[in-house]
């Protein structure tokens, strides 16, 4: 899935200690801000599920909405929002799921999927896997097929890929970071 002429790993920025001592957090705004990676980024993260039949990119929130919105655009496909509780004004389901470094919960609209569409999971990382475990689980209550989930970081000493490979969702990611 990497784009090999293009250096995703420089182009994100880590920012130590935040949002709290320990957490290295991986910063993906300088990727986003440069036109070639970003382009190139959106392009490897969709090129596996050209022919895949994707009906609708599933972004978690914040993050994933802006890739999940260029992803869409290059498949050709709509968009979901899964979102922090309390953003959404139709009739949501919810669920409840731990971070890394902290605990919350998400919702999707009702009405938002309908079953057997064929969905592709995306957010900038997994690091457990709780967030996208629960993002999958939002998408099954409502009968979605989940085709993959991709993300643009992977850190791998967490375990996330393993967590939703054990689920039967397969996991795609462009660049792995060691650590947390
Ligand atoms: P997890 O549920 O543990 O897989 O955490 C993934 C979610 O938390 C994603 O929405 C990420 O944006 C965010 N996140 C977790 N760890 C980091 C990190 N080290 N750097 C940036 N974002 C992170």
């Amino acid at each position: 899935m990497s784009d090999t002429s293009i250096d995703f790993v420089s182009a994100i920025r880590t920012i130590p200690d935040y949002p709290k001592p320990g957490i290295m957090f991986r910063d993906i705004t300088t990727l986003l801000a440069d036109p070639e990676v970003f382009r190139a980024a959106v392009d490897a993260m969709v090129s596996p599920y050209k022919d895949q039949g994707v009906a609708l990119v599933a972004g978690i929130e914040a993050r994933g909405f802006i890739l999940g919105g260029a992803m869409s655009h290059q498949l050709s496909a709509g968009f979901v929002p899964i979102r922090k509780k309390g953003k959404l004004p139709h009739e949501t389901i919810r669920v409840a799921y731990s971070l890394e470094y902290g605990v919350d919960e998400m919702e999707m609209h009702r009405d938002a999927v309908a079953p057997g569409t064929r969905v592709l999971l995306t957010d900038d990382l997994i690091a457990t896997g709780g967030t996208a475990e629960a993002a999958v689980k939002l998408l099954r209550e409502l009968g979605a097929e989940i085709v993959g989930a991709c993300f643009v970081i992977d850190l791998p000493e967490l375990g996330g890929r393993r967590r939703l490979e054990a689920l039967g969702v397969s996991v795609k990611t462009l660049v792995a970071f060691d650590g947390h």
